[in-house]
């Protein structure tokens, strides 16, 4: 199972002393088949990476340009930049950069570049509530995914996050059985590729006994919550018992 820490906007050096809990309870549960991947902002990624050496943590970037190649792009960073400075993973398609204009297009083209440097991705999709009222859930993740995914072949590098879009930072979530078919509806769309298909969406220690049940969820997409090292901690090992 995959537990993302996505850190938004959050951390400095001071707040990696946070992660020495995290890094024991993974040293102490090696044989637990988990991952555990942090996302922090870019100027964190170096510093984590130096501190989850020994470790079997990874860490990823939360976004980066779609050029493969150095550009006059004033503030963007791209994949392998990321990739030079300790980042395994991208979180691509998050609805925080859909929501200030990143087009499934640019995704697509993002998705390809971090390909090319050699990133895993985590691709993530989802439906507003406004969609989900209108029961558009299906026809927005359908289209998300084909457009995103648009001539890409090879999606064993690729993991997708479902996080309906008012689900984030909210507190609410889906009822169980809206989130068990929405979840086979995206697996459906893959066929024999099964890709491995994540949540995200106000995960926290309350409701993780009520999420981990959900059939073919095969981690958590973590926000708010993983900015705790106790919290995010908590919903792991919650999920793995
Ligand atoms: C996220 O940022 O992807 C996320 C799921 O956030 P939160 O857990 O805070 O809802």
């Amino acid at each position: 199972m995959y537990f993302i820490a996505n850190w938004k906007m959050f951390g400095d050096l001071r707040t990696l002393n946070t992660l020495d809990k995290v890094i024991k309870f993974s040293k102490t549960n090696k044989k637990n088949k988990f991952q555990i991947i942090y996302c922090p902002p870019n100027t964190l990624i170096r510093p984590m990476s130096r501190r989850f050496k020994k470790t079997n943590i990874e860490v990823g970037a939360q976004n980066c340009h779609d050029s493969y190649d150095y550009g006059a792009f004033t503030g963007q960073v791209n994949s392998r930049m990321l990739k030079n400075v300790g980042a395994k993973y991208v979180i691509l398609g998050h609805s925080e950069n859909r929501q200030i204009g990143e087009t499934d297009n640019l995704i697509n083209l993002k998705i390809k570049s971090a390909i090319k440097s050699g990133l895993k991705i985590i691709f993530c999709i989802g439906e507003t509530l406004k969609e989900r009222r209108a029961k558009k859930t299906n026809q927005i993740l359908k289209s998300q995914i084909e457009k995103g995914l648009k001539s890409i072949k090879n999606i064993s590098n690729i993991i997708i996050a479902y996080e309906p879009v008012w689900s984030i930072g909210t507190g609410e979530i889906l009822k169980e059985v809206a989130l068990t078919e929405t979840i086979l509806f995206i697996k459906s769309r893959f066929k024999k590729k099964n890709p491995k298909i994540l949540y995200g969406g106000s995960v926290n220690t309350n409701n993780i006994d009520k999420l981990k049940k959900i059939p073919n969820i095969y981690g958590f997409l973590i926000g708010g919550a993983s900015q705790n090292p106790k919290k995010f901690i908590d919903i792991i090992q919650k999920s793995i018992i």
